[in-house]
């Protein structure tokens, strides 16, 4: 059995930005990949948006690392170049009551630390995008895209920089927590057994099963997943006619069927909220029929037959439906009482922002 330091599972930007923060902090670090790539689940199917930190609760997690995490992303990808662009985004009412609505949404991004939300009327949004049909709206200047690839090649090369090694075909199958570090199996072609004196759970949507196969992980700390699909729609034969994301006011359970753009300008719509029991990433064409009413209660010229399935991306959720809404949980021993663990758990969006700051979190928990 060999003897390693410390032991990412999962290469997704979480598992790589936490993989970078601790390879730059001097520890000697493997990241373990199932997969044949970085980011094949989840960070490549999102919508690229760098969220400013509006909508979570004063005091989450979500809060704190999303606005943190937006700083250190726009600066790192200034310093590196990273392809990227803070296009803005607004958040439309479309009738009087969602109107009201809108200076709440307001007072808690201040909260949060994003004081510089500003108030549009309807004659002010539409100068900004004449294809917008709104009552009032709330411009988010610090709201941007990002190609997530480029961000995650980086994060890799940093930490391969800095010494860690990455592993793919590697799945870890599980495991027991001792004294002396994490003793964990992993499969692949090559099976071997590996003891990490850390072992970070980085594994997205598998996080929780794979903390449920670790002896000595407290079986009452470890959450049940659940699965919250997400599905996206293209606009086809038909040019974009917005410059921003557009939001309307957030509904129960989610942010409404809203419109990103991507660095070349292309439109997509989504996600939506569907609750699986298995992932499986199809598109049904059928559950288009709700996102052109949803639009075009903003956008009333959408053009029948101009949305296309695109792609989906699951949630990784560790609360059931009626559960309205769930905080990142970043679980070390004070939590669990095993020295050698981290799992991360329920990191959905806003992860891709806030994978910087959650990292930084990480390596200062370690240290
Ligand atoms: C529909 C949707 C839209 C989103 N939009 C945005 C957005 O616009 N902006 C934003 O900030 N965030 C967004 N997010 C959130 C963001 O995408 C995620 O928070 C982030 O990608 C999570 O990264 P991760 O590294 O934790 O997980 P993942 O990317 O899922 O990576 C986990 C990795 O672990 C590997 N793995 C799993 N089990 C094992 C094992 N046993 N052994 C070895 N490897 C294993 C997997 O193969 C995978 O590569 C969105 C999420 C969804 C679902």
């Amino acid at each position: 059995m060999e003897d390693v330091d410390v032991v990412v599972v999962g290469a997704g930007v979480v598992g790589l930005a936490v993989a970078r923060a601790l390879a730059l902090a001097g520890r000697e670090v493997i990241v373990l990949e199932a997969a044949e790539a970085i980011g094949t689940e989840t960070s490549s199917r999102n919508s690229e948006v760098i969220h400013a930190g509006i909508y979570y609760p004063a005091g989450s997690l979500m809060a704190k690392h999303c606005v943190a995490g937006k700083r250190m992303l726009y600066e790192y990808c200034a310093e590196r170049g990273l392809p990227h662009e803070r296009c803005t985004k607004l958040i439309v009412a479309t009738n009087e009551e969602e109107a009201t609505r809108l200076a709440s949404i307001q007072a808690r991004a201040a909260a949060n630390g994003v004081p510089d939300l500003t108030f549009l009327s309807r004659e002010e949004a539409q100068a900004m995008e004449p294809a917008l049909e709104c009552t009032a709206a709330l411009l988010s200047p610090s709201t941007g895209i990002i190609d997530s690839h480029s961000f995650m090649v980086s994060l890799q090369g940093d930490a391969e920089g800095a010494g860690a090694v990455l592993v793919f075909h590697s799945p870890v199958l599980g495991g027991r927590l001792t004294e002396a570090g994490a003793v964990i199996d992993v499969g692949g072609a090559d099976p071997m057994t590996l003891r990490a004196r850390l072992l970070v759970n980085s594994a997205g949507l598998h996080a929780p099963k794979l903390a449920a196969k670790l002896q000595g992980m407290p079986s009452q700390l470890t959450p049940r997943a659940y699965y919250a699909k997400g599905s996206y729609f293209s606009l086809v034969g038909v040019r974009n006619p917005f410059s921003r994301l557009i939001y309307p006011v957030p509904v129960a359970g989610g942010l409404g069927t809203h419109l990103t753009i991507d660095l070349g300008g292309q439109a997509r719509f989504g996600p939506d909220v569907e609750w699986v029991d298995e992932i499986n990433y199809d598109v049904d064409p059928a559950r288009c029929e709700g996102f052109y009413a949803a639009i075009r209660r903003y956008w009333p010229e959408l053009p029948d037959g101009s949305l296309a399935p695109g792609y989906s991306g699951i949630r990784p959720k560790i609360v059931p439906p009626a559960v309205a809404s769930q905080d990142f949980t970043i679980q070390g021993p004070a939590a669990h009482g095993q020295g050698c663990l981290i799992n991360l758990f329920g990191i959905e969006s806003p992860g891709l922002t806030a994978s910087m700051s959650v990292a930084a979190a990480v390596a200062e928990l370690v240290a």
